[in-house]
């Protein structure tokens, strides 16, 4: 229940169709993690950076807790609301103000969807690098939020890396533009850094200068099945150092989630047998077709010749590349096995397999029946878990987080590599942050947003 002189104020400055209450709120879905109905109080949607201002000012002054809401795709329930709690929800600041060539940049607010960014970017021979399966309904400002990782990481980095210049709104409505469309800029304190990856909590994102790249001109795929998984680094190597810097994905899966990917009811055909404990996906971003394809026949041939990979199939045409894409993009065949936990962990390759044998081990000590799927962008260090083991209570949960996140200590590993904390995982995050660097993030948390009316109990408890 949001306090009704707070409602009639802030109806006055976004007008009655940037206000929904009741029916309007709970017929929305809460995320695509949780799958429920939205139990916020009342949802806010801005159209511009002075009328999200206004907002929070008037929150803050009535100390009313405030989530903020970006395409929902977020998996950690960072933008999970209570019934005492009101949303601001992006989706009407979906401008794309410039487009920037001689940059190359492009300024958008922050409830532009990722898939709407790549494509205007490609229809002018330019590239916005960060890829993910929630391409169409992400928006830019929550994959800020979370700085997203993705498919490309290896080549381009993190959203961190993509980010130029950043527009934030404070709880008490202060207006933070760092809005500077250049590369370098040591004039102190890198603010926008702030908002990147804090998940919402130390200000809502409004608008953004994205540096954007040269289209790539050639892309080249290829499937590996591999035997044993000493010979992915080396594989890795190989590529990197054959491909000359054009490396832009490299996935691996292990065979159980293969398997899951290329039998029906899941769409895609396996492109190669399924009986191989581990395969790898592996996409080169290039600048010329024919010498781009030549380098990257010789990479993979040097990879076989050297009996790292034990099979090997190459995309020979676009729909070819888009199966194998979709086959690692499947990630909705864990529905099949509700309930399922998700991890997304990042720990040093050469822990790698050492430690999914090791979780393996547990899981099946305990839950002989279980199902673990682990794959992810092993090139960046990051690995995906997916388990079920049977009903889903809250026991169970801890029992299989203690055994993913615990398998962390002593590997210098991390409880989140790209989807961040949320609610999910912070009483974790003491397990990968030291109680000093939990110390400050309280100071920067208590700082900016001292009432903590800022997307409250996310990340820090
Ligand atoms: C199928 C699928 C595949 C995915 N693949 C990947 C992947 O490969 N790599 C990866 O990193 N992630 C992946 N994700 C998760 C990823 O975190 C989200 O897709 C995305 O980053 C969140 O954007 P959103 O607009 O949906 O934000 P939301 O889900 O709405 O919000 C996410 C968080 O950001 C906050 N937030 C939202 N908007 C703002 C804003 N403007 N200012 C401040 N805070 C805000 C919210 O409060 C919440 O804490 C995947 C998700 C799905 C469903």
């Amino acid at each position: 229940m949001v306090d009704p002189q707070l409602l009639s104020s802030i109806t006055a400055v976004l007008g009655p169709g940037g206000v929904l209450t009741g029916d309007a709120v709970s017929s929305r879905s809460a995320g695509w993690i949780s799958r429920s109905s939205l139990k916020a109080a009342a949802l806010f949607r801005p159209r511009t950076t002075q009328e999200l201002s206004a907002v929070m000012r008037l929150c803050h002054a009535a100390g009313q807790p405030v989530v903020p809401h970006g395409g929902l795709t977020g998996l950690v329930e960072g933008g999970h609301a209570s019934e005492n709690e009101v949303v601001v929800s992006l989706e009407l600041m979906n401008q794309i103000e410039e487009l920037d060539e001689a940059a190359p940049s492009m300024t958008v607010q922050a409830g532009v969807v990722l898939e709407t960014i790549q494509q205007t970017a490609q229809a002018r021979g330019l590239l916005f690098p960060l890829d993910l399966g929630a391409r169409g309904s992400a928006m830019i400002g929550g994959l800020i939020s979370t700085n997203a990782g993705g498919n490309r990481v290896i080549r381009y980095g993190m959203t961190r890396n993509l980010i130029l210049g950043l527009e934030a709104v404070l709880a008490d409505g202060t207006i933070i533009s760092s809005m500077y469309p250049v590369v370098k800029n040591n004039s102190g304190y890198d603010l926008k850094h702030l908002f990147v990856g804090s998940e919402g909590t130390l200000g809502i994102v409004t608008r953004a200068i994205l540096r954007l790249q040269p289209q790539p001109r050639s892309q080249n795929t290829a499937f590996l099945a591999v035997n044993d998984f000493a010979s992915l680094p080396k594989i890795l190597n190989e590529l990197n150092a054959g491909l000359g810097g054009t490396l832009s994905a490299f996935e691996v899966m292990w065979n159980e989630f293969y398997r899951l990917v290329s039998t029906p009811p899941a769409k895609q055909h396996p492109p190669l047998p399924q009986t191989y404990p581990l395969y790898v996906l592996v996409d080169a971003l290039g600048s010329d077709e024919a010498t781009d394809r030549d380098r990257f026949s010789a990479a993979l041939e040097g990879v076989m010749d050297k009996g790292l990979a034990a099979d090997c199939v190459v995309a020979l045409n676009a729909g070819e590349r888009a199966g194998i894409w979709a086959m690692r993009d499947d990630v909705d065949q864990f529905h099949q096995f509700r309930p399922w936990f998700g991890f997304d962990v990042s720990l040093p390759i050469k822990h790698m397999d050492e430690y999914v044998k090791e979780v393996r081990e547990r899981l099946n000590a305990r839950w002989p029946d279980n199902k673990a799927f682990v794959f992810g962008h092993m090139g960046d260090g990051n690995l995906h878990l997916n388990i079920h083991v049977g009903p889903g209570d809250e026991e169970s949960r801890h029992g299989v987080e203690s055994i993913v996140y615990g398998g962390l200590v002593g590997r210098t590993g991390s409880i989140s590599a790209e989807h961040g904390v949320g609610l999910e995982k912070r009483a974790w995050l003491k397990m990968c942050r030291t109680p000093e660097e939990l110390a400050l993030m309280r100071t920067l948390k208590q700082a900016l947003d001292p009432k903590g009316i800022l997307n409250a109990g996310k990340i820090l408890a």
